[in-house]
């Protein structure tokens, strides 16, 4: 039942809305203490009036109860003083007083109605027995009280030596008040309350109206700016500090906005560095060809000579075409990913199989060091590349005579590559960056040596598809050591 209530709520859009809410529990907060209050206020007026109003009867009934047997009025009525007293209590009280003696029989109305005739009620035979007792009957109106009469005589006591004194009853006053002065009042009191109340309503709605309005104002003011965002008329942080939560979401866009802003800048600064890198070799190509073009009887020699500067030249621009194809097609996705059980011993012996001979040009002497066996859960060619482009590095970025030492090791859960150089090194603030596309420490030494600036963001990238991490710590003059650390299976995570 409350499921479907809550499915019926969600359906009516409005229901979900803050502002709603607010109101609603403002003026609930504020309509269901005055009710409250204003019935409490009335009933307790009430009860607290009969209760004065049975307590002042009682005392005046009790008077006059000892008067009628100080005037013996239960046998003689013609008393001018009780009769006097007895009117100036009916009057007062605008009620009926009736006088019934030891047989039942009343002695006295001020009604004058039941002179004479024998009342056997329930609350008068209660009373002869000494107990007083009290009705309110506030729907007819009125409170009927019974007061005993009680005569106290002294008798001997049952030793026959003192005297005790002992009460007893020789009537009942039976009374009946009307309770309509205290109706009356109660109706005024309930009128105004009303009244009150009604304003008190319209004024707590508008009160509440204006607070959830005012209370969501925050919240309304982070949309306009987000929308503002959004529409492009600004990209500057936005603040709408009121409240700490829309200061918490604000400060979520914000940084949603920050992060979305370094990656259009690095996006941008990508394919700016791409033309730039694209167009170096081209317009070296067009310089060497326009020269040629521009001379007459150019001797064959030179011709060679230009023609195969410009044969590196595209073999430059093909270098950085592929390397810029296997970095998009690396962020593609972890899908095509092609996992297997590689002994990663072997694959680092045939890569440095293929590597020895670049190595030997430059007399660079490379070693391995397999500190045990290996095998992992890893995309093969993937793992090729990355050690691929680090081998090559710490060959490239020697000195002559140089040595380059692969280290293999592993524990239970993850095994590592380090690449360790006697080359020329990276000077620390250069750490940082050395795996942004395009980077290089010395940008015409890497040139010439043939670097694109993409291997090491290559290396990264399929380190990171590994769920692996790369790390480098170098000296510079002295060398370069990257330590590459990769789950030996793809469960670890
Ligand atoms: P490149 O194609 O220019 O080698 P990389 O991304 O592989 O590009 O490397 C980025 C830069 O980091 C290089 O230009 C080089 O300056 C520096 N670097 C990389 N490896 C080494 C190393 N082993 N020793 C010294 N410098 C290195």
């Amino acid at each position: 039942m409350a499921d479907k209530i809550k499915t019926i709520l969600k359906k009516f859009k409005i229901w979900r809305s803050f502002q709603l809410r607010l109101l609603i529990i403002v003026f609930l907060m504020g309509i269901i203490p005055s009710i409250i209050m204003r019935v409490g206020i009335l009933e307790n007026y009430e009860s607290r009036a009969v209760d004065v109003r049975i307590s002042d009867v009682q005392t005046q009934l009790r008077i006059i109860a000892n008067h009628l047997i100080t005037y013996n009025y239960l046998q003689d009525t013609s008393s001018e003083v009780i009769g006097a007293e007895l009117e100036q209590l009916s009057n007062l009280y605008n009620g009926r007083v009736l006088i019934i003696n030891g047989n039942l029989k009343v002695v006295k109305d001020t009604y004058g109605i039941s002179d004479g005739k024998t009342i056997v009620s329930e609350e008068v035979i209660r009373c002869i027995k000494g107990k007083n007792t009290v009705n309110y009957d506030s729907v007819n109106r009125f409170i009927e009280i019974t007061m005993p009469i009680v005569e106290t005589v002294t008798m001997p006591d049952d030793s026959g030596e003192g005297a005790k004194e002992k009460e007893l009853v020789r009537g009942v006053m039976l009374t009946s008040v009307s309770t309509d002065s205290i109706a009356n009042t109660l109706d005024i009191l309930n009128r105004r309350a009303i009244i009150m109340g009604n304003i008190m309503f319209i004024f707590i709605f508008a009160l509440a109206m204006g607070l959830s309005r005012i209370l969501v104002r925050p919240f309304e003011r982070v949309t306009k700016a987000i929308s503002e965002v959004k529409e492009g008329y600004t990209d500057e942080p936005i603040s709408v500090s009121d409240y700490l939560e829309t200061e918490h979401i604000v400060d979520a866009f914000n940084s949603l906005i920050k992060r979305m802003k370094v990656l259009d800048d690095s996006r941008q600064e990508f394919v700016a560095n791409v033309s730039h890198e694209l167009k170096t070799p081209i317009t070296s190509i067009k310089v060497l060809a326009d020269s040629l073009l521009a001379q007459e009887d150019v001797p064959a020699e030179l011709y060679h000579e230009f023609m195969e500067d410009i044969a590196e030249e595209i073999e430059r621009e093909n270098k950085i075409i592929n390397d810029l194809l296997a970095l998009v097609k690396q962020d593609k996705s972890v899908a095509e990913l092609n996992i297997s059980m590689v002994v990663i011993n072997e694959l680092v012996e045939i890569i440095l199989k293929r590597l020895r001979p670049i190595a030997k040009k430059s007399n660079v002497e490379v070693t391995l060091i397999s500190k045990r066996e290996i095998v992992a859960e890893v995309d093969e060619v993937k793992m090729s590349l990355i050690l691929t482009n680090l081998v090559e590095n710490a060959i490239k970025y020697n000195k002559e005579q140089g040595k380059v030492e692969v280290l293999l090791d592993a524990d239970h859960q993850f095994f590592t590559v380090r690449v360790r150089d006697s080359g020329i090194g990276i000077p620390p603030e250069a750490l940082g960056q050395i795996y942004e596309r395009f980077y290089r420490v010395d940008k015409s030494h890497s040139k010439e040596i043939g670097g694109t600036g993409l291997g090491l963001a290559i290396t990264k990238s399929a380190v990171q598809l590994l769920r692996g991490s790369i790390k480098a710590e170098s000296v510079v003059g002295e060398g370069t050591a990257f330590t590459v650390k990769i789950p030996l299976t793809r469960t670890l995570v």
